[in-house]
């Protein structure tokens, strides 16, 4: 199998470890990026490299087109030609609408929407040029269904698909494929962080599979979209959360 550079964004979090650690069970050369704010990179890194994953790793705040044009194009040099971008990394500022205030709907959509055209755009051409290409935006079953208190959040995640489909037709003759993956509630320190009476009164009731879903499932769905069996799949929405997206 080809040996792939593939870059994930917010790669040090809940679901972007696990789609790190597949990637790089998959052969490929991974790096990630880390928020202006994390301070627990070099940590991370090194619990990896116990582990036996030597990752690369960039700072970058992917609401802010520089920055990522700028780690983009130090990647390039330093590592080589990116085949591979999960764009992972996103916030959730909850609220109802009506609490809802325009910092919170500014950086939600900042951070989940604006962030996938600041990667891609340096990013795409090159895999056209190359010939082959794999984008893959995670979303959330909450922007296919909409979630109270989620106006934000839903408007980005559904904004996300839109563009992968547009993003996909533009490509398609280059063999670059664009797809998005939908995770339901997946058992990040985010979703435990619910008290257990919530959980189970009101979250796992609407899931007909009855459990939360898992990082690695996610990551694994991402590798094998990444991988050559994959080619045929483009434009797709991946929903994974079992059955929530039939309530
Ligand atoms: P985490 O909070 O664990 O990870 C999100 C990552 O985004 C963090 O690693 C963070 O980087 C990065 N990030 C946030 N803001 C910025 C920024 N301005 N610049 C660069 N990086 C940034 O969340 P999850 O792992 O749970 O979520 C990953 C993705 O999956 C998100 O897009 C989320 O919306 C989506 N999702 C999650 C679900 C769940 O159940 N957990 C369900 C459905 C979708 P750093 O750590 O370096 O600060």
């Amino acid at each position: 199998m080809a040996q792939r550079i593939a870059v994930v964004s917010g790669g040090m979090g809940g679901i972007g470890e696990a789609i790190c650690i597949k990637l790089a069970d998959a052969g490929h050369k991974v790096v990630t990026t880390y928020s202006p704010g994390n301070t627990r990179s070099g940590e991370w890194l090194a619990g990896m490299k116990s582990k036996g994953y030597t990752f690369y790793a960039y700072q970058v705040d992917v609401t802010d087109f520089d920055s990522c044009q700028k780690a983009v194009a130090e990647i390039q040099s330093e590592v080589g030609p990116i085949d591979i971008l999960v764009n992972n990394a996103g916030i959730t500022k909850d609220a109802s609408f009506r609490k809802m205030g325009k910092t919170d709907w500014d950086a939600v959509m900042r951070t989940n929407l604006d962030s996938v055209f600041n990667m891609a755009k340096p990013i795409c051409d090159g895999m056209a040029e190359r010939g082959w290409g794999r984008v893959i935006n995670i979303s959330s079953v909450n922007g296919q269904k909409g979630a109270f208190g989620q106006t934000n959040y839903s408007a980005a995640k559904a904004g996300m698909h839109g563009f992968t489909k547009a993003l996909a037709l533009e490509y398609a003759r280059k063999n670059v494929t664009v797809n998005t993956v939908s995770p339901g509630y997946i058992a990040t320190k985010m979703v435990l962080a619910v008290p257990k009476e919530v959980l189970e009164s009101k979250i796992l009731p609407q899931i007909p599979l009855g459990r939360l879903g898992k990082p690695e499932e996610v990551g694994a769905l991402v590798a094998f979209l990444c991988s050559e069996d994959a080619g045929y799949f483009t434009g797709a929405n991946l929903a994974m959360n079992g059955g929530q997206h039939m309530y």
